[in-house]
């Protein structure tokens, strides 16, 4: 069983396929892969644009554990960061994904947890990753900027610390509201 803490990267690539395979959210005939990295930055190089690199960076609600004293915590700020190209030629597209760890307040090392998301966050998560990949790379119009994708998950969290949270120290966390 997992828990709500962990960590899961099939969780990702299952829905990834499903919400392709069954639900069509890329229908240009190309073939979309879903990979990770742990250590991407939000940066673009000039050669990188180049040949096609976009970065989307996206802000969601996720649960971590600590592996040293086993505090979990809640955070509405974790970064899922994406970094995706489309080679109309090959008819391939490529999404690379790095999720962004805390450390534990506790134990205050410098070990950044992974987080765990639920399904309907990873679910959301990738219809708007989707969404920016149709308007950047396939021309439509962005109509994601409903903000009703955030209200089911919007729950109290104990304020954001920087000095805990690895996407802070990369100067890359959601923007304040
Ligand atoms: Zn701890
Ligand atoms: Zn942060």
């Amino acid at each position: 069983m997992s828990r709500a803490t962990d960590w899961i990267p099939s969780m990702w690539m299952d829905t990834f396929e499903e919400l392709l395979d069954d639900d069509n959210e890329l229908d240009y005939g190309d073939q979309w892969s879903l990979n990770f990295s742990y250590s991407q930055t939000a940066s673009v190089t000039k050669e990188e644009r180049k040949r096609g690199w976009k970065v989307y960076s996206h802000c969601a609600y996720g649960n971590f554990q600590c592996a040293t004293c086993r505090k979990t915590w809640p955070s509405a700020r974790v970064v899922v960061l994406f970094r995706y190209r489309l080679r109309s030629e090959a008819g391939r597209g490529t999404v690379i994904m790095r999720p962004f760890g805390q450390a534990c307040r506790r134990c205050k090392e410098d070990v950044f947890e992974l987080p765990g998301f639920s399904q309907e966050v990873v679910e959301n998560t990738l219809l708007r990753l989707f969404g920016k990949i149709r308007k950047n790379c396939y021309g439509e119009d962005d109509d994601d900027d409903d903000g009703s994708s955030t209200s089911s998950t919007q729950v109290w969290t104990k304020p954001h610390e920087k000095t805990l949270c690895e996407a802070c120290r990369m100067g890359i966390c959601c923007q304040d509201d």
